[in-house]
């Protein structure tokens, strides 16, 4: 890569940011981006072609073809001047997206009442298309109220916000637990009127989505109920490890998906890219990554690693504009499964993206205030701050020559934050997560920045 160049999601961002006023439609091209100097000519990377279509895996026991790209509704763009995650979402560009993403074979959409808007814009989107060209997934986000009627009403609701007669997948919310499985679908008599449903084909696959451990899930498929699929979380950054929030218990991209492969359920993957983090890995890793795959952006060396695994039904990317489609469909289209030795660079990329972590906060604000009083971002930018400048210390390596330089510099400016608003005033509450549009897992975050600065010592 030249070395005054940036990679291809900088060069966009820095279109855009320049107000460069890129056209949101099927005429966008990246030559005019190459053209002004701002794409690198050496970055593979091509538009997708009218004809190119993403790959499809087919799956008898589910009947479907599935476009191993699945659309991710949650991140669609909202409307100008909107503030925050959750407002109401620009339609017409919704409606390019998904038109977009037909027309170059994704026929998987999955969404959930807790995305805000997005059911419903999604479903206006999508009734301008033929129902039988494309694959529905939504979810029961019951978290806040498990109460049967309630539920039926949101059942009923993302029916009328899809509008639809039938789900094809169909999800129980983000389990964490066989607790959190008892609660929300079991004692509530939710599980067998959602079977009854599936019986009359109103659902066609019925599974969950799964932010618990190892143990959680093992316990889950050991219960006699059958899936249809699982969701879990799959990246090469948490493929040996993911951190679990308010958790000890081991947990990882590999032995979930490992279960889940033994007993031949199709997985359904998120946070392919974790929540975007790993689109924007620091410098010398994209630099890594670009070595060994030319053709690849970061995001696509991510979405590849977690897609190529053979018990993968569906990979989803939350995009957000056109510009990350359009690469994605570039990426899916031109699809070549990682070999073992490719998933073994990634691993070692992953343990150096770890070594040097890096929080993908952007000071919007919108988490404050926090009830306890805990600055968010300017925690977030002193961890950030010294990641970039390589100067972050690493507790478990402490024969790092410059160990004691970075732990003093560390120790220096984490002090510069006012008393009782760094990270050790959070109590894990939650309150901020839903509020962050970068989704950041912030109470996770804190936690290991005031871990850090606990073996700081
Ligand atoms: S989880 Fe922590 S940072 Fe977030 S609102 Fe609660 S106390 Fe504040
Ligand atoms: S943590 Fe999220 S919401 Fe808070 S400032 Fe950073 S990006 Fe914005």
């Amino acid at each position: 890569m030249e070395d005054n160049k940036m990679n291809r999601r900088d060069a966009i961002r820095a279109m855009m940011l320049a107000g460069a006023g890129l056209a949101v439609g099927h005429s966008l091209s990246a030559a005019p981006l190459r053209a002004a100097g701002v794409l690198p000519q050496d970055w593979k990377f091509t538009e997708p072609e009218k004809g190119d279509q993403v790959v499809h895996r087919s799956w008898n026991k589910l009947g479907d073809s599935v476009s191993l790209l699945g659309m991710g509704c949650m991140r669609f763009p909202q409307k100008p001047g909107s503030r925050g995650w959750g407002g109401p979402l620009d339609q017409e560009a919704v409606n390019k997206m998904i038109d977009y993403a037909l027309e170059h074979g994704i026929n998987y959409f999955d969404t959930a009442p807790a995305y805000g808007d997005s059911e419903r814009a999604t479903g206006e989107a999508l009734s301008r298309h033929n129902r039988k060209d494309y694959l529905l997934a939504t979810k029961l986000s019951n978290f806040q109220n498990a109460e049967l009627g309630a539920c039926k009403d949101m059942f009923a609701n993302s029916l009328k916000n899809l509008r639809t007669s039938y789900f094809d997948y169909f999800l129980l919310h983000s389990l964490d637990s066989v607790e959190d499985f008892r609660k929300r679908f079991v004692d509530n008599g939710l599980l067998p009127w959602l079977l009854e449903q599936k019986k009359k084909g109103v659902i066609r696959h019925l599974g969950f989505s799964f932010h618990g451990s190892n143990a959680a899930l093992k316990t889950m498929l050991g219960m006699p109920y059958t899936w249809d699929f699982v969701q879990i979380q799959l990246n090469y950054v948490d493929w040996k490890e993911m951190p679990l929030e308010g958790s000890s218990e081991p947990c990882d991209s590999e032995t979930l998906y490992k279960m889940l492969e033994a007993k031949g359920i199709p997985v359904v993957i998120m946070e392919p890219i974790r929540g975007g983090a790993l689109a924007n890995v620091p410098k010398g890793l994209q630099d890594k990554i670009h070595q060994r795959f030319p053709q690849l952006s970061p995001a696509g060396a991510a979405l590849t690693f977690a897609s190529s695994f053979p018990g993968v039904l569906c990979t989803l990317s939350g995009m957000s504009n056109m510009q990350q489609l359009m690469e994605n469909v570039y990426t899916f289209s031109h699809f070549k499964p990682f070999t073992e030795q490719d998933n073994a660079y990634m691993l070692e990329m992953a343990r150096l993206y770890n070594a040097n972590p890096h929080v993908p906060c952007t000071a919007c604000r919108y988490c404050m205030p926090c009830p306890r009083g805990v600055d968010i971002p300017g925690v977030f930018a002193v961890y950030n701050g010294l990641s970039d400048e390589l100067m972050l210390p690493d507790p478990s390596y402490r024969k790092d020559p410059q160990y004691k330089e970075k732990r003093k510099e560390f120790l220096k400016r984490y002090a510069k934050l006012a008393k009782d608003t760094d990270a050790s005033a959070c109590v894990m509450c939650n309150a901020c997560v839903p509020k962050c549009p970068q989704h950041i897992r912030i109470p996770r975050q804190m936690r290991s920045i005031h871990k850090l600065v606990k073996d700081l010592g």
